[in-house]
């Protein structure tokens, strides 16, 4: 049987869409045919760029702003994606944030805007996905899923990180959200998989990579000795939202250059 990545007649949503990783996503998605739903919360100038792109590379986007922690907004944001492009056939959990302290000094506050954020930003999307995905099934000629859940982890959702207490856990949790999803929405043909990043050089973590010191510290936890690319992790989602991927549901992906292979031990042990 003849399958490829084209995911034409499609629609995805892509949280977190105007930097980053969720940027590179959304467009590789605009250029494998999908229509997009590109998400963001508050770099309008941004947003705008990632749907230019879309549309000089010959796509179909749709910019939705709205805070992925709010309830209202993402059922409101669900419902506008669905009446504009008529259903959501691929959800992206991709928006994040970091709010890193030292353990014993960090704030309720800062724990809690990470976990909405990272935690239930991702759960209240994925529930709204899942209700469409779930409403209108199989679509011949389509996809031979119902839909698929793509989120965005993080190599710290199995890697402790001292300092980052907040983000880790909310990583972590997510990675049990998507295997229960992943179980429960099986039988509707729903897939749920993850792909977990390892350094991707983007806005969330510029000061390491910018700076030539922290950098070469960097690259030492990486045995493939490069730090990835926002395309590096673009590339895999388009895959694994295609029919090329149909038997795989309930997995995280490691895109990380050999991070997750304790690194250390290649100097010892
Ligand atoms: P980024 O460049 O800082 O982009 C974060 C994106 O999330 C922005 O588009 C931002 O929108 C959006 N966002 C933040 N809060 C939001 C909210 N409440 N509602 C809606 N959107 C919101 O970060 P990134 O590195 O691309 O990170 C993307 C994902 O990859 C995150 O889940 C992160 O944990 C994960 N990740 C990144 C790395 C890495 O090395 N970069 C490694 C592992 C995992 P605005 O800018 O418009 O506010």
């Amino acid at each position: 049987m003849f399958m490829s990545t084209n995911l034409s007649k499609q629609t995805v949503l892509v949280t977190g869409a105007s930097s980053g990783i969720g940027q590179a996503i959304a467009i590789a998605m605009g250029k494998a045919g999908a229509n997009v739903v590109i998400n963001y919360h508050s770099d309008d100038e941004a947003a705008n760029g990632t749907l230019d792109i879309i549309h000089k590379n010959g796509g179909e986007g749709l910019i939705i702003k709205a805070d992925v922690s709010r309830e209202d907004e993402m059922v409101a944001m669900f419902a506008n994606a669905i009446k504009y492009f008529g259903t959501i056939d691929i959800l992206v959990n991709n928006a994040g944030i970091q709010k890193d302290s030292k353990f014993i000094e960090m704030s309720l506050q800062d724990w809690q805007e990470v976990m909405d954020t990272n935690l239930t930003g991702q759960f209240l999307c994925a529930r709204e996905a899942a209700k469409e995905f779930c409403r209108r099934g199989v679509v011949a000629g389509r996809s031979v899923a119902a839909g698929k859940v793509i989120f965005i982890s993080s190599v710290h959702n199995i890697v402790p990180w001292a300092g980052h207490a907040n983000y880790t856990t909310s990583k972590g949790g997510e990675t049990m959200l998507m295997k229960t999803m992943a179980q429960e929405l099986a039988p509707q043909k729903i897939r749920v998989n993850s792909i977990a990043p390892g350094a991707i050089k983007t806005d969330i973590n510029k000061k390491v990579w910018s700076d030539p010191v922290q950098a070469k510290e960097l690259l030492r936890m990486i045995p493939y000795n490069r730090i990835g690319e926002p395309e590096d992790i673009a590339k895999v989602a388009v895959w694994l939202a295609s029919d090329e991927a149909d038997y795989i549901t309930g997995t995280t992906i490691y895109v990380d250059g050999g991070m997750t292979l304790y690194p250390e031990f290649a100097y010892g042990g």
